[in-house]
Formats: C-alpha cells, sequence, structure tokens
C-alpha cells in the first residue's frame, strides 16, 4: 500500500521563492492550513494555507472559483473563518484540494497571476485556535514518560499494569486552549500539605511546567454508537499541529486523586497555528512496532496497516527564554530533543479506542498525545522529568538556574520532519509564556 502520490514529489519546486529554499519548512510538499489575519487589525480571521514565507488566502480565492468537483466543494469550504467545515467533507475533499494547491503553485502553473495577489507575508500575519475544539481529549502515549514519572512516585513498579494494553487519557478541557502567542497567568489554587492530615496550602503554583505533545486533529467524526475500525481510523483524522499541554505539578499532586487531572490541566493550552496533513506527513511514515516480550494490542488495536506504517518520524524540540535572555539578547536554551516515532501507541489506535465504547467525535475534536519524551538522556520533555520532580535543578546556557517555571519564562516548541532526498517538512512553532498570578 503507497500513501504516495504526485503531491509529494520531492523535485517539485514552486513559483512561490521561499518555498524553495533548503530548511524553509513550507515547501510544496508541505500545505498546511490554518486561520490568519493582518497582524493587529480586527479583520474575521480568514483560511490561508502555508507556502514558503506567504500564506495564501484560500476564502478569498474561493471567491473565484477556479476549480470544479470535490476540490471546489472543499475550497468553498474555506470561506469559513474556521476550519472545521473542510474537515467534515473528508479525506477525499482534503486530497482534492491539495492536489489543485499542489498543481497551482507549481512553477509554470497557469493560474499563478490569479493566486499572486492573495499571497500575504507569513510574519505580517496574526492567527487564531484554527478549528473550533468541541472536545479536547489528552493521552499519555509515551512509555519513556510514563516510566520515568512513575518512577517517580513507585520506584519499585513505575509502569502500572493497564499501561501496555490500554491507551490512558482523560478529558481535557477545549475552552482554554489558545494559538501560539498565548500568554495565561501562574494558576492559582490547592496544593498537598506537608505533614498528613494537614490543610491544604492555598496560591499561586509553585510547580509549573510544560508538556511537549502533538494535537491530533480530527476531521469526520462518528456517530454516537458507531466505532471507528483501526483499518479505518487514519481517514478521520485531518492533521497534527504542536501542543504544550501546561501543567500545575503541585496542584496536579493534590488533586488528581482518584479522577485525575482537573484544575492542574486546565487553565491553558498551547497549539501551534498551522495543522500539517497527514497526507503532507506520509513520506515519514515508519512500521509501529511493539519492543520484543511486551503484549502485542487487542485486535481492535491491532491492523496490518498499523504495524506496516502506523507510526511517524516527527523531530520535536522544546526551547527556553527568560526575561533575562531575552534582555542580553542570547538564543534561546535547547531543553530536549525527542521524536514522535518513539511512542507506544499510534495515531489509528487512539481514534480506534476512544471511540470503541461507541463516544462520539466530532470534526475540530483535538487529542494531545502526552508527553511525548524519549528513551535516550536528553529527550525527557517535561521539567517533571528533567528536574527530577525540581530536585535537580538545570542550568540555562545564560546562568540562571530552574527546577520549574518562573514568571515571563517563555517555551517555544518545535517539530520537524526531514529525510535525505526529501525538502524538510515544518509543523511550525508553538510558544507560550508565563506571567504572573494574579
Ligand atoms: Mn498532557
Amino acid at each position: 500500500m503507497s500513501h504516495l502520490n504526485e503531491t509529494h514529489d520531492p523535485s517539485l519546486k514552486s513559483w512561490v521563492s521561499s518555498a524553495n529554499e533548503a530548511d524553509n519548512g513550507f515547501p510544496i510538499q508541505n500545505l498546511p492550513y490554518g486561520v490568519f489575519r493582518e497582524k493587529g487589525s480586527s479583520e474575521p480571521f480568514r483560511i490561508g494555507v502555508a507556502i514558503g514565507n506567504k500564506v495564501l488566502d484560500l476564502t478569498t480565492l474561493a471567491g473565484l472559483q477556479p476549480w470544479s468537483g470535490k476540490a471546489a466543494e472543499a475550497l468553498e469550504a474555506c470561506k469559513a473563518g474556521k476550519l472545521n467545515t473542510l474537515m467534515a467533507l473528508g479525506s477525499t475533499h482534503w486530497s482534492a484540494l491539495r492536489l489543485e494547491l499542489s498543481r497551482a503553485l507549481r512553477q509554470g502553473s497557469s493560474l499563478q497571476a490569479t493566486l499572486e495577489p492573495l499571497l500575504v507575508e507569513r510574519s505580517a500575519v496574526e492567527h487564531d485556535v484554527p478549528a473550533q475544539i468541541g472536545d479536547y481529549t489528552d493521552f499519555y502515549i509515551s512509555i519513556h514518560h510514563a516510566t520515568a514519572v512513575g518512577k517517580q512516585f513507585r520506584p519499585d513498579n513505575p509502569l502500572l499494569p493497564n499501561y501496555k494494553w490500554v491507551p490512558i487519557g482523560y478529558h481535557g478541557r477545549a475552552s482554554t486552549i489558545g494559538v501560539s502567542g498565548q500568554t495565561f497567568p501562574r494558576p492559582v489554587g490547592q496544593t498537598r500539605p506537608a505533614g498528613e492530615g494537614a490543610a491544604p496550602n492555598f496560591g499561586p503554583c509553585q510547580r509549573l511546567d510544560y508538556e511537549l505533545e502533538l494535537g491530533i486533529f480530527v476531521g469526520t467524526g462518528n456517530a454516537q454508537g458507531q466505532r471507528i475500525d483501526i483499518d479505518d481510523a487514519e481517514s478521520h483524522v485531518f492533521g497534527l499541529c504542536l501542543l504544550n499541554d501546561w501543567s500545575a505539578r503541585d496542584i496536579q499532586a493534590w488533586e488528581y486523586q482518584p479522577l485525575g487531572p482537573f484544575l492542574s490541566k486546565n487553565f491553558a493550552s498551547t497549539i501551534s497555528p498551522w495543522i500539517v496533513t497527514l497526507e503532507a506527513l506520509a513520506p515519514f511514515r515508519e512500521p509501529f512496532k511493539r519492543p520484543e516480550g511486551d503484549p502485542q494490542p487487542l485486535p481492535y488495536l491491532h491492523s496490518e496497516a498499523n504495524s506496516a506504517a502506523g507510526a511517524f518520524g516527527v523531530e520535536l524540540e522544546v526551547l527556553m527564554t527568560t526575561e533575562q535572555s531575552r534582555r542580553q539578547g542570547v538564543e534561546p536554551a535547547r531543553l530536549s530533543t525527542s521524536n514522535f516515532r518513539d511512542a507506544y501507541w499510534s495515531v489509528a489506535q487512539l481514534l480506534a479506542h476512544h471511540t470503541v465504547n461507541g463516544c462520539m467525535l466530532q470534526p475540530g475534536d483535538m487529542l494531545g498525545t502526552g508527553t511525548l519524551s524519549g528513551p535516550a538522556e536528553g529527550a525527557q520533555a517535561s521539567l517533571l522529568e528533567l528536574t527530577t520532580n525540581g530536585q535537580r535543578p538545570i542550568t540555562l546556557p545564560w546562568g540562571e538556574q530552574r527546577t520549574f517555571l518562573e514568571d515571563h519564562d517563555e517555551i517555544i516548541l518545535r517539530a520537524r520532519c526531514s529525510k535525505s532526498g526529501y525538502p524538510t517538512i515544518s509543523l511550525g512553532e508553538c510558544a507560550g509564556t508565563v506571567l504572573p498570578a494574579i
């Protein structure tokens, strides 16, 4: 089975010259979707596709009706200010639109003169959350993260017995999901008292953390009571973005039993503005494998296609700036690097599991992967792991130390897919800054 088509041809070049620059990240093979408007304006947001250093305005292009058939129907859905209508159309429509966009943006296209006036500089726009997110679920699919965190609480038995059988998750909150550039006040709440039986403390969170994750946007949903089969699951997925699941560890430690995270997670979550489609990620598919000796997934979580190509090689990194580093004008510090390929569960398995009981997913729903830590040293994708729950401070290149986040600290997540002979596909950037508690 091949997931590749003419839009993945690595030799394709665009008449948008910046798209052809090595490592631009937004070549003609990428074509991610987002919503944008002129920076600082109060215009309604429009749907756009990123190409090189530009954004192509699809909302305006839709009015010009350049295409017919499914691509025209998909483009018509881009007249909205959010991607949900396009998401609901389904994968054949998404592919048809991608194919026409690829052809129209290629060198020599007869549509160049039509499209040129609809380009704006990416640096001149601001974004909103690209879809109306009805529901948000956060999973826990890095066994390296789960083991490292488990070790802190249960040194002899770090991984709970369900981990290798059930994709663990909890229902999060969509209302406080914001787009890159988001700022938020340090959360305030109850934290664990020092002595047995003591009353809890109340005040600003002292152990504020980030979590490097990917967000999986659901395209087409399912009716309540009807499960999504694993073989069909990927056709329901619109694409991926970066996600920072900001976490108040001290609030979490006190509140999480017995129903899981609540106020420790729902004060802010930040995503990157561009959704890279699953189709654009096809060249970076990899076999999905279980380590030797681990249980194989139950039948509803197993398929030949998933085993053959259900994982994705996505390189991830976390960077940090502080008030001091920005004042000094020094480069952001790199805190970790990891890869999505090291996750214990695949995208298809998450959808199959989420709906196996008949739970309904809807266009624009987002599934978080959970913290994507890797097996190696330097691949710990949260401060909880990097500092062993605050016991071992890290020293930043400009001399400051951190156990957890301080006010005005900024976390920047980045992701890219690269391999020899193929243009680099960027997922862009997801930045957010902690403000003082109010
Ligand atoms: Mn999380």
